[in-house]
């Protein structure tokens, strides 16, 4: 955004190409993560994971490239904490494993 040496002011900052891109970028992520169902926990990502270097140039061309690899990771969270929850006997389940797992982790 601007070098801490040149001491820049808000205005510079404001102005500056990697807060323009910080914009972009959250546009598209407000156009493409609206119906995700794991937009409270992923927020679009990270804003580093979509930029992409072409020609030398920098490009916002997506949401976290990541993207794919979080969906699959926060189902897998779900379906495991759901099963875990099921299996704690809460709701009349009787299954009690040692080893800790993700509703363990989610609680602390
Ligand atoms: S998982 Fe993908 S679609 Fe969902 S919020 Fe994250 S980046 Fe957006």
């Amino acid at each position: 955004m601007g070098n801490v040496a040149e001491r820049p002011s808000m205005e510079d900052l404001e102005e500056s190409e990697a807060l323009r891109r910080l914009y972009e970028w959250r546009e598209l992520v407000d156009e493409e993560c609206g119906d995700c169902d794991f937009y409270r926990f992923c927020l679009g990502g990270c804003p580093y994971n979509a930029i992409t270097i072409r020609d030398g140039e920098m490009e916002i061309d997506g949401v976290d490239h990541q993207c794919e690899a979080y969906k699959m990771i926060f189902a897998e969270i779900n379906r495991r904490a759901n099963r875990e929850f099921l299996e704690s006997g809460i709701l009349g389940g009787n299954k009690k494993t040692k080893r800790p797992g993700v509703l363990d982790i989610m609680m602390k």
